[in-house]
């Protein structure tokens, strides 16, 4: 029986694949311009930085993480029912901030005083997700995280270049939504958080039991609930907004005002409250707004101020955001952008008998080697179909190499668009090449 993909997984097929690295690409370069840089960190990494770090009772960690167990720890468990020890546990990483800040602390890349450090990460992550569209179990992710700076310049900036980058790929600025949010700070975050605790016990009958039971360790986490009721009981509940303190009032409003002074358009959501226990004040989210159905999060992130001690280090302000390369591409589709195609030959050579092969597999060698895109027919086609697939592989020109061609020390060289012929001597071909690029 034939062996698929896992469920949840995708295959990028080579247009795709192409597409992901085109927009690395673009990444790099737009976020490049703010002075972001390079990071890569192992996609396991121990099980205990995702617990500490990300928050033992956000669902990411609870429900959605995938654990590693080797061949030996899985067979003593099942067989003698010891369980793995929790210390060396991995897991596959769910998003890259957790990492991104292991890294910076265990390589100390914010000595005290320092500029802040600003990187970037590109890959796969991991959650065990319930698949639909939108929603997968691997997925790719791009990512930044700015550490070492608490002040708002660098939340509107990193707001400002994301929607840049939006907009560079493709995806209409009419077909996003920025949503921005404060969530305030340790000292005014845990007074609200039990406002809201308060004021679920006052509807605890009209609101679900998941939300009731996340009522007791994390209470904010009832303004994501899809349930419709809870939703409705939801948008009554106290804003935070309503109860920052005064440093993260000052902070929200700077931001705002960087962003409307950059001529970004928002909408302030006080029910974003993301995820992740790690925000603090800043949070935002851009949504597609068109075909996505419930999973219209292309992006997202905030302020985590806390995280680096949680995870060991010395206090480090951070701020980062990720976003995800299959939703931009639904995002894409459903705007009714074309992704570019991938495929792009500059010259197809065509051999008309099989004595003119090995002329014509050294004329092939000798363009890519001046650095075109270059193919030929490698299964004995007649002339016709080798025309034919050169078609398929859209190549721009097509050489006919054939004895009588072959005597004269030329090909034919056909334009495919205007179907113009000429001829050109062998060792002239890449020079027509590039006239012919100019
Ligand atoms: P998060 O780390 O949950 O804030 O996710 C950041 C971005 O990654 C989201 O806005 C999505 O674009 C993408 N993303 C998150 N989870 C998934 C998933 N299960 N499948 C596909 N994309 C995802």
């Amino acid at each position: 029986m034939a062996i698929n993909a896992p469920e949840g997984t995708r295959d990028l097929l080579p247009d795709e694949a192409l597409f992901w690295e085109r927009f690395k690409g673009t990444a790099a370069e737009v976020f490049g311009r703010y002075g972001y840089l390079p990071i890569d960190t192992p996609i396991i990494e121990q099980t205990e930085l995702f617990v500490r770090g990300i928050g033992e009772a956000t669902d990411v960690v609870s429900k959605e993480m995938f654990t590693a167990i080797s061949g030996e720890n899985l067979r003593r468990w099942l067989e003698e029912g010891k369980a793995p020890k929790a210390k060396g546990r991995l897991s596959l990483r769910p998003e890259g901030t957790a990492g991104t800040v292991r890294a910076v602390v265990q390589h100390d890349l914010v000595p005290q005083g320092a500029a802040p450090a600003k990187l970037m990460y590109a890959g796969p992550m991991f959650r065990a997700e319930r698949p639909q569209k939108g929603r997968q179990r691997q997925f790719n992710q791009i990512g930044v995280e700015c550490l070492g700076a608490e002040e708002p310049t660098i939340d509107a900036e990193a707001i400002i270049m994301l929607m840049r980058f939006y907009e560079k790929v493709g995806i209409p600025r009419a077909s996003m939504r920025l949503l921005l949010n404060s969530m305030g700070c340790e000292q005014c975050r845990p007074p609200y958080r039990e406002l809201v605790k308060a004021y679920m016990d006052e509807h605890a009958a009209e609101l679900c039991e998941t939300c009731m039971t996340r009522a007791e360790l994390n209470p904010l986490r009832a303004f994501d609930c899809k349930n419709e009721t809870c939703a409705t009981v939801m948008a009554d509940a106290p804003k935070i907004t309503d109860h920052l303190c005064e440093g993260c009032r000052e902070h929200y409003d700077a931001v705002k005002a960087l962003l409307d002074g950059a001529g970004i358009a928002y909408e302030e959501d006080p029910a974003l409250v993301r995820g992740l226990d790690y925000y603090t004040r800043t949070v935002f989210e851009v949504q597609a707004t068109d075909g996505m159905g419930s999973q219209n999060a292309i992006g997202g992130g905030g302020r985590y101020d806390k995280l680096a001690e949680e995870v060991g280090g010395r206090p480090t302000p951070g701020l980062g955001f990720a976003l995800g390369f299959e939703r931009c591409v639904l995002a894409l589709e459903a705007a009714g952008v074309e992704l570019p195609r991938a495929q792009r030959c500059d010259l197809f050579v065509a051999c008309v008998d099989d004595g003119v092969r090995a002329h014509a597999f050294t004329l092939v060698q000798q363009c890519r080697d001046a650095g075109y895109i270059c193919e030929m027919d490698h299964q004995h086609r007649s002339l016709k179909s080798q025309f034919k697939l050169a078609d398929k592989l859209g190549a721009a020109r097509v050489a006919v190499l054939g004895p009588d061609e072959l005597a004269r020390g030329q090909v034919t060289l056909r334009d495919m668009a205007s179907h113009e012929e000429f001829p050109v001597a062998l060792d002239s071909v890449a020079a027509e090449l590039s006239q012919a690029l100019l």
